[in-house]
């Protein structure tokens, strides 16, 4: 679908009396519950381009992220998608993430529901991510005026499930470059059943037979409008392994059993994210995917003030390095010249070759 058919599908559900609860675009949000709630969840993932950025510099100072600025500049610019949004949830999941969501409720009247994410994952933390996930479940209540029964939870998590079985099914035939992107911002803005509705079969994607330098992908979010993917294809690279922000899919399913449990001890432990207070497996799991997958490099994408990879991007590179593996990291604002990136670029396949 593309966007236009998007908008009008969520024009029709708003139309119908569905909610729509817009969520930061980050990792760690258990959709599930909103789901339940019968709202579609809608991923904040337009991105750029520098002017819209600009919009948001007259609320967030021009030290905050491009992508919060830009998603506060698109509310500030009528955004069709985000205009359609009853609820909003945020909390802190970075500095990003705390400063857009005031702003966003505050300005553009939008209730916010608080979910603040805990910054460890041991069973202390997961047990209090369970205490906000049920918070959640409450504030929702209360807002839409409806009961959500484990029942609903229950099917919300094999909706998702399916949705990640779709996504391991073709990630070995697309790869999880631009085409494997494309495909996870439709679920961002349709939400789970109209993505499950249109979904094509794994059959329909064809295993292509690539030539290129096939290295891994990491760090900050890549959203609608933002053409980084594209330009390290264009660039001869072939991205089989992507764990950035943007990848919201996990390889795990949740398992079954009480589904606030079984949402807590998951979301809070098999998520791809370095804002986390402990990095080193996350470091570790990314060595071994470009070990078992023979991976010529990685690039680790770094938009100017994104705090978690501005603060652990040395860490990340001199571990892959000292591994002896080779890595490149591109920093960017959205108004960087995509010339100097594929400058850069040439000159790391060239390198690694
Ligand atoms: S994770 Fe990074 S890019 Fe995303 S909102 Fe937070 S600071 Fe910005």
């Amino acid at each position: 679908m593309d966007l236009s058919e998007i908008l009008e599908e969520l024009k029709k559900q708003k139309d119908s009396g569905r909610k729509i609860v817009g969520i930061m675009a980050h990792q760690m949000i258990p959709e599930e519950i909103i789901h339940a709630s019968g709202a579609i969840p809608l991923k904040l993932s337009f991105s750029g381009p520098e002017e819209i950025s600009m919009r948001g510099t007259e609320y967030l100072t021009a030290a905050t992220c491009p992508l919060a600025r830009s998603t506060v500049g698109f509310f500030e610019d009528g955004n069709e998608f985000y205009s359609l949004i009853d609820v909003f949830l945020g909390g802190n999941y970075c500095n990003g993430d705390v400063c857009a969501s005031e702003y966003i409720s505050k300005y553009f009247k939008i209730p916010l529901i608080h979910f603040p994410i805990p910054w460890m994952d041991n069973s202390p933390s997961v047990h209090y991510y369970q205490t906000l996930i049920s918070n959640l479940k409450k504030s929702l209540e209360n807002i839409f005026k409806i009961q959500i029964t484990d029942e609903q939870i229950s099917n919300s998590i094999s909706s998702y499930n399916q949705i990640r079985k779709f996504f391991q099914e073709i990630k070995p035939k697309i790869g999880m470059g631009s085409q494997f992107q494309e495909i996870l911002n439709e679920l961002y803005l349709l939400g789970p059943d109209i993505f499950l509705r249109n979904i094509k079969t794994q059959q329909d994607f064809v295993k292509k037979e690539e030539q290129n330098t096939a290295i891994a992908f990491t760090g900050s979010f890549v959203g609608i409008n933002d053409h980084i993917l594209e330009t390290i294809e264009n660039c001869g690279f072939q991205i089989s392994y992507n764990n950035s922000e943007s990848i919201f899919y996990f390889d795990e399913l949740i398992p079954s059993g009480e589904p606030m449990a079984a949402l807590a001890q998951y979301y809070l432990q098999n998520h791809y994210s370095f804002r986390m207070l402990e990095t080193q497996h996350q470091i570790n799991r990314l060595v071994e995917k470009v070990k078992s997958l023979e991976l010529k490099g990685t690039i680790l994408h770094v938009l100017k003030f994104c705090d978690p990879y501005v603060s652990t991007r040395n860490y990340i590179k001199d571990s892959l390095s000292e591994q002896g593996y080779a890595i490149l990291e591109i920093e960017r604002d959205y108004d960087q010249s995509i010339e100097q990136i594929k400058t850069r670029l040439e000159a790391f396949r060239e390198m690694i070759e």
